[in-house]
């Protein structure tokens, strides 16, 4: 997710985490989807939003797997790893909101976050990495 952020820079990266939903609200990240870099140049100046579409072909190369859409990332160029009133507007409860901080070219802090089933705001999520995503 580092590696994209710093790849799409000074665009937005976006894709999906695939993997699995634990008990107690854990999520196991197997694998990442990226969706940016596959888009049009034009498409990679607009803001960070997954289409239907790109959503629809990531869940079914996850079911492939054997996995689930687990969650969402996208980059922050050059601003913090928190999502915007944007990001809220746009997200859903239950999956994980993954924000990379991209300054200057380089991914220097990432964050999870979690929406509030009201979706009045986001909480952040504890992030434990095994394979240093
Ligand atoms: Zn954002």
């Amino acid at each position: 997710m580092r590696a994209h952020g710093e790849r799409d820079y000074p665009f937005e990266c976006c894709g999906l985490m695939l993997g699995r939903f634990e008990n107690e609200g854990r999520k196991i990240v197997a694998e990442t989807y990226p969706i940016s870099n596959a888009r049009e140049e034009e498409a990679k100046r607009n803001r960070f939003l997954i289409r239907p579409e790109e959503l629809i072909r990531g869940e079914k190369y996850a079911r492939e797997r054997g996995f689930d859409v687990v969650g969402f990332y996208h980059s922050h160029p050059d601003d913090r790893a928190v999502p915007s009133q944007y990001d809220l507007e746009h997200a859903w409860p239950t999956y994980s909101y993954i924000v990379v901080s991209v300054q200057n070219g380089r991914a220097v802090d990432l964050q999870s976050w979690e929406m509030e089933n009201n979706r009045s705001r986001f909480n952040k999520e504890q992030v434990v990495s095994e394979a240093g995503a």
